[in-house]
């Protein structure tokens, strides 16, 4: 009876340990891809503090740090965590990364083909992209551009795009949905047009180089509780779907630039300052785009 007893409470306690340890165990390492720009960062309303060399450049890359520090740490009170962070702005050389958190792996320089989003391949669960901004164009985004001051439109098989969208087509065609992206208001209403996401508002851009700006830590508090919200939610999460080929059509600032794009074979013209190529998938339409925007620069 006795023997019976003991052995009833060890089923009991094996059962008990094996549910509630469940939860933990079951869980697989999350991987995540962490893409972060400045301009979209909160507490940076004035393009000066996004260049190096600018006044109050140096609290504008504190102010990133802080902000992908405050992500990282959210996603690790998840759940165990591979983060890969790639800095995505100017000369990809802003992040802190003495002050990073030590548990992500970091991506530095921007001699890379495929720029902002190096790095991202299928293995990854979500992609988070923080501190972006509108697309060239967009009418008071705050510094509105796509790519570099070259581009004056693009579009993905007949979508327009900015940096955001580019990103998230890239990433759906890996089979990796954005669960969160930041920016200013005018992202924030931009990218949910084309990606059905979530987003943190971290400024309300007033024209195209002022924004009204909240506090840091709002914008840190904002960032946790919804990175947290997407992770609960990376089950019901969908990757962009772009069928191939895909047609990137590209709007430069100068007719000059559009002459020299048209050495690449298979280029169209559609007109003085556009362009149309053929793309067999994301893959080759990014670095192309790539290519256009960074390396032809008349
Ligand atoms: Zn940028």
């Amino acid at each position: 009876m006795k023997l019976f007893y003991f052995r009833t409470i060890k089923t009991i306690l094996l059962i008990f340990a094996i549910t509630t340890s469940g939860y933990m165990f079951s869980q697989e390492k999350l991987k995540i891809f962490i893409s972060v720009d400045m301009e979209g960062i909160g507490g940076i309303g004035t393009p000066k503090m996004t260049r190096s060399g600018g006044k109050d450049y140096a609290t504008g890359r504190q102010l990133m740090t802080d902000e992908v520090n405050t992500v990282v740490d959210a996603i690790f009170e998840f759940g165990d965590a591979d983060i890969l962070v790639n800095d995505s702005h100017g000369d990809m050389q802003n992040l802190l990364h003495l002050q990073l958190d030590p548990r992500v792996t970091y991506l530095q320089s921007n001699i890379k083909p495929l720029g902002m989003v190096q790095g991202l391949d299928s293995s990854f669960d979500a992609a988070i992209f923080i501190g972006y901004h509108a697309r060239a164009g967009n009418l008071g985004g705050f510094l509105a551009h796509t790519g570099s001051g070259s581009v004056k439109g693009l579009w993905i098989n007949g979508i327009e795009v900015g940096e955001g969208g580019l990103n998230a087509l890239y990433a759906g065609t890996l089979g990796v949905p954005v669960i969160l992206a930041s920016g200013d208001d005018k992202f924030s209403e931009e990218f949910t047009k084309i990606v059905d996401t979530r987003t943190v508002i971290t400024k309300t851009a007033v024209g195209s180089s002022a924004a009204k700006l909240l506090h840091p830590d709002k914008v840190k508090a904002k960032l946790k509780t919804k990175t947290v919200e997407a992770l609960r939610n990376l089950k019901t999460a969908k990757p962009l779907n772009v069928s191939n080929p895909v047609t990137v059509r590209f709007k430069s600032s100068t007719t000059t630039r559009a002459d020299v794009v048209m050495s690449i074979p298979n280029m169209k013209r559609i007109d003085g300052t556009t362009v149309e190529y053929k793309a067999k998938n994301m893959d080759e339409a990014y670095r192309l785009i790539r290519v256009m925007y960074k390396y032809i620069s008349w």
